[in-house]
C-alpha cells in the first residue's frame, strides 16, 4: 500500500462522513478498487460527499462475490471542506461527445451550477442529467475538488430569463455584436463585484439575435468576445471559465489546498 495520500483512489459518496464510520461501497465502486485498482484490504482510500470535506477511509473487508460492497472504515478527515466560487455554466447542449467533453471541463474549471438551455437553434434537445452526472463525479473525483457541480434539469431559454437569480451577474459568450474583449470586461468592477455569475454559450449554430436581447435585458449582464475567431462551444465555454477563474475566480489563490507534498514542494520553488 502506498503512503503517499496523493496516489490513493479517490470517491465520492453520498453518506455522512465522521470518525469511525463504517461504509459499505456500492457494486461499482467496489469492482473499480478491487478488480481495476487491485486494491486490498488495509489499503486506504480518500473519500469525500460534498459537505464534509475529504477523508482517509481503510478497506477493512473485501467480500468475495460481485454483489457484495468493500466495506470501509473511516479513520481521519484530511481536508476541511472548502467553498468554491459561485460559477454557473448556462450552456446549450451540443453533439454527446462535445457535450461530455464540456461536462468533464466545466467540473475541473470550477463549475457549481451546469444548466443546460434549450434555444431555437439547439439540435440536441434532451439531455441525460444521470449520465453527465456520472461525469461530472468521474472528474471531480480527479480534479481533487470537495463537490460536485449540480446539473440542472434542462430549461428552455425564455424560461431560464425569466426565473434568473437575482444578483447573478450574466456573463454571455458572444461572437458578434458589441462584446467587449473578455480581459477587458472581467477586469472591470461590475465583474469584479459580483461573486455570484453565470456564463452562457449557445448551441453549434449560435443565440439568434432575439436570444441575445433576451440575455441582455437581463438585470446585470457582460457580453464577452473570445477573440476574433468562431470556438466550438465547448472551447468557448472552457476559455470563459478560465478567464472568469484567472480575473474572477480561485484562480488567484497561492495556496494548494493541504496537500504537504504539494506545499513542500512549492516552499522549495
Ligand atoms: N454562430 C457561430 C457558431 C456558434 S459557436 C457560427 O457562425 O458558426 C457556439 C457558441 O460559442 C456561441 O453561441 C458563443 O456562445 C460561443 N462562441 C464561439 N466563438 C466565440 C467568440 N469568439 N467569442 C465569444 N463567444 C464565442
Amino acid at each position: 500500500m502506498s503512503n503517499t495520500p496523493h496516489t490513493w483512489p479517490r470517491l465520492f459518496i453520498q453518506e455522512k462522513l465522521s470518525t469511525g464510520e463504517l461504509l459499505t461501497l456500492p457494486p461499482e465502486q467496489s469492482h473499480y478498487l478491487t478488480h481495476v485498482l487491485r486494491s486490498v484490504e488495509g489499503d486506504s482510500v480518500r473519500i469525500f460527499n460534498g459537505v464534509d470535506g475529504e477523508w482517509r477511509a481503510m478497506i477493512t473487508q473485501c467480500p468475495v462475490g460481485k454483489k457484495k460492497g468493500l466495506i470501509l472504515k473511516l479513520i481521519e478527515q484530511r481536508r476541511q471542506h472548502e467553498s468554491i466560487p459561485d460559477l454557473w455554466l448556462c450552456c446549450a447542449p451540443i453533439k454527446r461527445a462535445h457535450f461530455d467533453f464540456m461536462m468533464m471541463k466545466a467540473t475541473e474549471l470550477g463549475a457549481n451550477v451546469i444548466q443546460p438551455i434549450l434555444t431555437s437553434r439547439t439540435q440536441i434537445r434532451e439531455s441525460n442529467s444521470e449520465r453527465l452526472r456520472a461525469i461530472a463525479i468521474e472528474a471531480a473525483e480527479q480534479s481533487e475538488r470537495l463537490s460536485i457541480p449540480e446539473i440542472k434539469p434542462a430549461l428552455a431559454l425564455p424560461d431560464l430569463v425569466e426565473q434568473w437569480p437575482a444578483h447573478r451577474l450574466a456573463i454571455l459568450c458572444a461572437e458578434f455584436g458589441d462584446a467587449q474583449p473578455v480581459a477587458q470586461a472581467l477586469s472591470g468592477a461590475l465583474a469584479r463585484a459580483r461573486p455570484s455569475a453565470a456564463i452562457l454559450t449557445g448551441p453549434e449554430g449560435g443565440f439568434t439575435q432575439d436570444e441575445m436581447m433576451q440575455i441582455k435585458a437581463l438585470p446585470e449582464v457582460l457580453s464577452i468576445r473570445l477573440g476574433p475567431r468562431i470556438l466550438r462551444a465547448d472551447t468557448a465555454a472552457i476559455a470563459a471559465m478560465s478567464c472568469w477563474q484567472a480575473l474572477c475566480g480561485d484562480w488567484q489563490n497561492r495556496d494548494f489546498h493541504t496537500r504537504p507534498d504539494k506545499i513542500a514542494n512549492a516552499e522549495k520553488e
